[in-house]
């Protein structure tokens, strides 16, 4: 039971570094006592943690430089090392959580201790929710060198850490801007969660081959809602809400909070509620998690005091995050360590499911494939969703562009207005009622008209007179 160190963290160093101290220990302790350390036989779960030292104990050939970029090449190298000079002491292999089946009392000692090294394991990660320091320099003897990254040993996958940094310095720069973060806020995001489900998610209905654009686009919020599209298209493309039909500009966060989509925030919620009980989830951040969402799409604070003192850390560590990004998947690291806490107090069999950051990929993914959902909601509720319907909407379209277009017209000169309107919307509408017709006319007029109206509000801003000012007289002869 302790701190191991080094990153990437996973089971294989931690055996490694359990089987590294105590065989450290028995060299001391031979050494101290000058006398051959007894038979001793050290049993570890990990079978190629055991294998690899095996290996390395027994090879006649020395070390080659690329050796060292072995898996936690460090301990290894001192492991079999210092079993040389334990010629007594044995190393094996022992079946992990053999008491899944069989009761405790009944397995072999090396099955129960290991059982007992387990739960030890597990209750030091509990008590420091891996947040224990680092050593500021860590060079076990024999390594030669080490790979240091932002003050941290790098002990595995080199070659991909060193990729990482290079790639994601720009774009980790990129996010404290655009989320207003701080340090604190950008490490304290679970990545790791976060890479899962993004490497995992795929739409779960593909009505179209450009749902696979989907995702990129509404994790960096750049989804064509109206307010993105209507920027750049602002006289063709309405930049109101599809789908409550008021006059609110529709942007990303309207798209979730919109007073339409109640009935699929109760579907999210019961899906959430559902997946969270699959997993063994902790009830209280369950309840956490749904306070946490609602809020969000309520407009209202979050109710951190109604929750325990053991439950402020995460709460605390969210909110500088931002509860907004609960949707995006970018959870803080206290999700995992809270629900990790709940199922060791609660002697819960851990599962690569229940905890860790595929816990919480798992419940991120159920969240966006809602949020996926709303999305395909409101493009019914812009383009319709049979071929009436979008006809219909389509025309109802059309008829409020050429609106828009005709309260230019004081804007374009007064020979246009004959050339290219007719006397009112309305009349024009009747003149020409087909759909193609009025597309055909935005086609021809449409960018000029728009082009005009710039060029317009540029004179303007250079104090020039507009020409329905000048010829305010003539305009309304
Ligand atoms: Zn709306």
């Amino acid at each position: 039971m302790g701190p191991a160190f080094g990153q990437p963290m996973d089971s294989y160093r931690a055996e490694t570094y359990g089987q590294l101290s105590i065989i450290m220990f028995l060299f001391l302790l031979q050494q101290y006592f000058e006398t051959s350390c007894p038979r001793v036989q050290i049993a570890c779960d990990n079978q190629s943690a055991v294998d690899r030292v095996l290996i390395l104990r027994d090879s006649k050939r020395p070390q080659f430089p690329n050796d060292t970029l072995q898996p936690s090449w460090d301990t290894l190298q001192a492991i079999s090392r210092h079993l040389r000079l334990l010629p007594k002491v044995t190393l094996i292999w022992v079946k992990g959580h053999q008491d899944k089946n069989t009761p405790f009392a009944k397995l072999p000692v090396l099955a129960q201790l290991n059982v007992r090294a387990d739960k030890l394991a597990g209750k030091f990660q509990h008590i420091w929710h891996h947040t224990y320091p680092q050593p500021l320099f860590l060079m076990i003897e024999g390594t030669g060198c080490n790979l240091m990254i932002d003050g941290e040993t790098i002990t595995s996958k080199h070659y991909k850490n060193l990729l990482d940094v290079r790639r994601t310095a720009n774009i980790k720069q990129y996010l404290k801007k655009k989320f207003s973060w701080n340090h604190l806020s950008m490490i304290s995001v679970d990545w790791r969660a976060y890479n899962l489900a993004v490497s995992n998610w795929s739409p779960p209905t593909a009505p179209e081959s450009r749902s696979s654009t989907f995702l990129p686009k509404f994790l960096h919020r750049w989804l064509p809602v109206g307010k993105h599209v209507a920027r750049y298209n602002p006289n063709m493309y309405s930049s109101f809400c599809p789908s409550c039909s008021s006059n609110i500009i529709e942007d990303q966060t309207h798209m979730l909070r919109c007073p339409c989509r109640t009935t699929w925030q109760r579907d999210m919620k019961q899906a959430l509620i559902s997946k969270c009980e699959k997993l063994a989830t902790d009830p209280i951040l369950v309840r956490i998690l749904i306070e946490a969402l609602f809020c969000w799409l309520r407009q209202s604070p979050f109710p951190a005091t109604t929750f325990s003192a053991n439950y402020q850390a995460l709460i605390a560590s969210q909110e500088s995050i931002g509860w907004e990004h609960l949707f995006y998947g970018r959870w803080s690291t206290e999700w995992d360590s809270c629900q990790l806490g709940y199922l060791q107090d609660r002697e819960v069999t851990l599962s690569h499911k229940n905890n860790g950051p595929a816990w919480a990929s798992q419940l991120i993914r159920v969240i966006w494939d809602h949020c996926h959902a709303a999305w395909l909601e409101r493009n019914l509720a812009r383009h319709g969703a049979d071929a009436e319907h979008r006809k219909e909407i389509a025309l109802a379209h059309a008829k409020e562009k050429i609106r828009t277009m005709y309260a230019l017209r004081p804007l374009c000169r007064l020979q246009r207005h004959r050339r290219w309107f007719h006397a009112s919307p309305e009349a024009h509408f009747a003149i020409e009622p087909h759909l193609h017709q009025l597309q055909a006319w935005l086609r021809t007029y449409g960018e000029m008209i728009t082009a005009i109206s710039r060029r317009q509000q540029r004179m303007n801003q250079q104090g020039q007179m507009g020409i329905a000012e000048a010829f305010e007289r003539l305009y309304n002869l």
